[in-house]
């Protein structure tokens, strides 16, 4: 009895982990498929000064139109592209697209001073990151000083010497670094000091849970006081309330993004965003301190 029971959980096993795998075999063919028929666009969210209210930059935030499932966020597909490898070439239409935009944008005078990038660590990895970037840069005359990576705290911890040679031949070019999601992965802060980093990005669930715990509190005003020791800009992640953005204003947090001013939208109400809406926030803001 038990033995049989015992081959039904073996068998169920090898069965899903079949499945699974065919899942993933026809993920890959249809990222392949996705990148042939530029599938894969940018949503960009304000970044907004939290004192003034001012739209100074846009993280852009990518978005795949799936032909059957509709559009998907990075979450149903970046984790997976990373490990077979074709998030480097996702990362290539990203740049290509971001840095396009940003040269509209430029061009029709809008006043925008950063365009931000998500970088995974493949694209460290595949080595030629640096020399592609500052290519596309210069194709689409783009200049350097107003494009700012991201890279996620926890990769500072598994990226040794490459990852820091990198970003410094990076900041030599102008191109500025940020660290994401900060405060959830692990990096020494001796290493924090060492990398040419000119921000750090407080992650989301810190600002989530500020309400509920006041731990989160603590955690916040920690990040922002060695975040400006070591002459770092701050900016806060997800933003919803009042009471939050009236806590990181009071504590001297200097940007953030969240759904309080807006969510990720498309180029064209970014732009409208940028010109006729920034003074109403500045309003809004104004009428909640
Ligand atoms: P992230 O870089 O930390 O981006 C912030 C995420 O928080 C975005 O989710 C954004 O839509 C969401 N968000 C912004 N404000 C709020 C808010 O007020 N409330 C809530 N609940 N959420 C908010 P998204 O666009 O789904 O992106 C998720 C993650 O995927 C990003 O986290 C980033 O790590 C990664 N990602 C995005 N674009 C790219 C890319 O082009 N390349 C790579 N490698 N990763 C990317
Ligand atoms: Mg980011
Ligand atoms: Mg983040
Ligand atoms: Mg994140």
């Amino acid at each position: 009895q038990a033995k049989r029971s015992g081959g039904n959980r073996l068998c169920c096993y090898s069965t899903r982990l079949a499945e699974q795998q065919a899942m993933e075999r026809n993920l890959v063919n249809e990222i392949r498929e996705a990148l042939e028929r530029q599938e894969f666009f940018l949503m960009y969210q304000p970044v907004f000064h939290l004192d003034s209210g001012v739209i100074t930059g846009a993280e852009a935030l990518l978005r795949w139109r799936h032909p059957m499932r509709g559009i998907l966020s990075p979450d149903d597909f970046v984790d997976q592209a990373e490990r077979n490898g074709q998030i480097v070439e996702i990362g290539r239409q990203v740049l290509e697209m971001a840095c396009r935009q940003m040269k509209l944008w430029l061009d029709r005078g809008l006043p925008v001073s950063q365009m931000s990038v998500n970088i995974s660590v493949s694209q460290i990895e595949s080595g030629d990151l640096v020399e592609h970037l500052l290519a596309t840069l210069k194709r689409h005359q783009v200049p350097p000083e107003m494009l700012e990576i991201e890279v996620t705290e926890s990769m500072l911890a598994h990226q040794g010497e490459p990852m820091a040679a990198q970003l410094w031949k990076l900041r030599q070019a102008g191109v500025a670094v940020a660290i994401d999601d900060f405060g959830t992965g692990y990096s020494s802060f001796g290493r924090l000091k060492s990398l040419p980093v000119d921000r750090v990005k407080i992650d989301r669930s810190f600002v989530r849970e500020l309400e509920n715990d006041e731990r989160n509190a603590s955690i916040i005003q920690a990040i922002i006081a060695l975040a400006h020791n070591l002459e770092m800009v701050v900016t806060a992640e997800g933003i919803e309330t009042d009471y939050q953005y009236q806590f990181l204003l009071s504590h001297r947090c200097e940007c953030g993004q969240g759904f309080l001013i807006s969510a990720p939208v498309t180029p064209v109400r970014f732009e409208d965003l940028v010109r006729h809406h920034w003074k109403c926030l500045r309003r809004t803001i104004n009428q909640t301190s």
